[in-house]
């Protein structure tokens, strides 16, 4: 039964992990098979480290004209996509900065070429919608329009990734330069609306207090009850090396509980996915608390900047979730039907 958000706070604040779990697998036993997990083998093309945001949790970013900044042409991202074929990974996440000097033309020529090349063989989730808002207001385009011109270079998938803690105060406080939570909403509305598919993403522990992370919560809830559109929820964590919001990461445990409340309260979205970027093997204990899904990353500039650990031993990392008595099963990205929505 769907809880409020009184309800998720008491279950927070006084629910023992055995109560947590128990609820979060009823929630997860509606849409999944027990004890089986589905992951994919991707990369994140950090396609520029340009930024004008300057959240104050990133330490991947330079400002232009700053030492350092780069953007990547079009062959060296067709040489790590040959690479993630190369240890059998399909998917890939395009992900940078907002750098100004790059047009709209920019990302639809690069996703057009892309998909050219590669085909139905690689998938990419070609923007957050954090990118999405930034590039839009840029070339001067409705939300509507420019999700149609990145719909017709080819684009399928637009991530919910840069969403951080979706409440006006976080923003305000860390990132406000990025947009507002109503742009988000709208921006990500007009990708649904297009055809193209999204997911919800939230990053824990910064200083986000409960009721902030419980507004993201219901935010997301209420937006995929509206859409429908939401393929999956995925939670990581803050990094704070070589940030200037700095701190310190919060426990495993803290995120596995987290995973836990998210999968009961997030009751209309049927996959939750737990980072193995952010958390390593850790990360595998979050299924026992709801998650059912997971990416093996080969590569992410971003968090890794700010201390994350790429483990390239995958065999290895499967063989934790084995252990764990679940049974793995690669999954491919959906290919929406993009011709029915035109
Ligand atoms: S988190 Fe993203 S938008 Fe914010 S400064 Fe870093 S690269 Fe820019």
């Amino acid at each position: 039964m769907r809880i409020s958000v009184d309800e998720a706070r008491e279950l927070w604040e006084s629910a023992t992990d055995e109560e947590l779990i128990e609820r979060a697998q009823a929630v997860r036993a509606q849409w999944h098979k027990p004890k089986h997990a589905t992951y994919m083998v991707m990369r994140i093309v950090n396609y520029t480290n340009v930024c004008v945001a300057q959240c104050d949790y990133c330490a991947f970013y330079v400002l232009p004209n700053q030492d350092g900044g780069y953007v990547l042409s079009r062959e060296d991202v067709f040489a790590k996509i040959d690479e993630l074929e190369a240890v059998g990974g399909d998917l890939v996440g395009f992900n940078g900065g907002f750098n100004p000097k790059l047009p709209l033309e920019y990302y639809c020529d690069l996703f057009h070429s892309v998909r050219e090349r590669y085909g139905d063989r690689v998938e990419f989730y070609a923007l957050t919608v954090a990118e999405f808002v930034f590039l839009a207001d840029r070339a001067g385009l409705s939300y509507a329009d420019a999700a149609a011109r990145l719909r017709d270079a080819g684009v399928h998938w637009i991530t919910g990734g840069g969403s951080e803690i979706l409440t006006e105060d976080f923003r305000k406080r860390h990132a406000k330069w990025k947009y507002t939570v109503a742009d988000y909403f709208e921006a990500q509305r007009a990708i649904v609306e297009s055809g193209m598919k999204t997911t919800a993403t939230m990053v824990i522990g910064f200083d986000e207090t409960l009721d902030e992370r419980l507004e993201h919560l219901q935010r997301t809830r209420d937006f995929q009850d509206e859409t429908e559109g939401l393929f999956s929820f995925l939670c990581w964590t803050y990094k704070p090396y070589g940030t200037d919001l700095g701190g310190e990461e919060i426990s495993a445990h803290e995120y596995q509980r987290w995973i836990a409340l998210s999968r009961i309260f997030l009751d209309n979205v049927k996959h939750v996915r737990t980072s193995v970027l952010t958390q390593n093997e850790e990360a595998f204990r979050a299924l026992d608390f709801g998650a059912d899904d997971f990416d093996l990353p080969i590569e992410d500039e971003v968090t890794q900047k700010a201390g994350a650990r790429i483990d390239l031993d995958l065999e290895r990392l499967l063989e934790v979730a084995r252990r764990l008595g679940y049974t793995v099963e690669y999954r491919r990205a959906e290919r929406p039907e993009l011709a029915a929505a035109r």
